[in-house]
């Protein structure tokens, strides 16, 4: 399924912040746009339940991405999370949703409800987990293609210019 013009500028807008020196990872994607919203994005590695890839946490001053840990597809589930968060799809406000839907809420309890906003895939039709799927493999594919010296990139157009 192709990706949505939408999902298609996410993925440009978020290539475009790449740092200017050095290859381009999935980490310093993730910090240019971190930077670039003036809001910090904290990569957690932890122990999730069982069946969930990874969630976005939103704190009052900062953004918290949880990856399974040992998961091995977890570049995917960086870029997924990061999807949700550039689509500007509801994170999850941690405060919130203890002060809203519990009276008195557990730790314990508060992650099982937040888990059930994620996973590895939401619900079949759920535009806003598509979305970030669409988002994540195409923002893995461009990263891969990438040249993964710069420089590489201006003898490539040199080339082109003066061959
Ligand atoms: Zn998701």
């Amino acid at each position: 399924m192709p990706a949505s013009r939408r999902v298609t500028r996410a993925v440009s807008a978020v290539l475009d912040l790449a740092p200017h020196h050095g290859e381009v990872s999935l980490t310093s994607l993730i910090q240019a746009v971190s930077e670039d919203r003036g809001r910090p994005i904290e990569l957690k590695m932890a122990e999730l339940p069982p069946g969930v890839c990874g969630q976005w946490r939103q704190y009052a001053d900062r953004d918290v991405f949880l990856i399974q840990r040992g998961l091995p597809a977890g570049d995917r589930t960086l870029a997924h999370e990061l999807g949700h968060l550039v689509l500007g799809h509801d994170g999850i406000p941690v405060a919130e949703a203890a002060r809203e839907r519990v009276e008195v809420a557990s730790s314990d309890l508060i992650g099982y409800m937040l888990n059930q906003r994620t996973g590895c895939m939401g619900p079949a039709g759920e535009d806003a987990e598509q979305e970030a799927e669409d988002f994540a493999a195409l923002l893995l594919y461009r990263l891969g293609r990438l040249p993964s010296d710069r420089s590489s990139i201006i003898q490539v157009r040199l080339g082109e210019a003066f061959g």
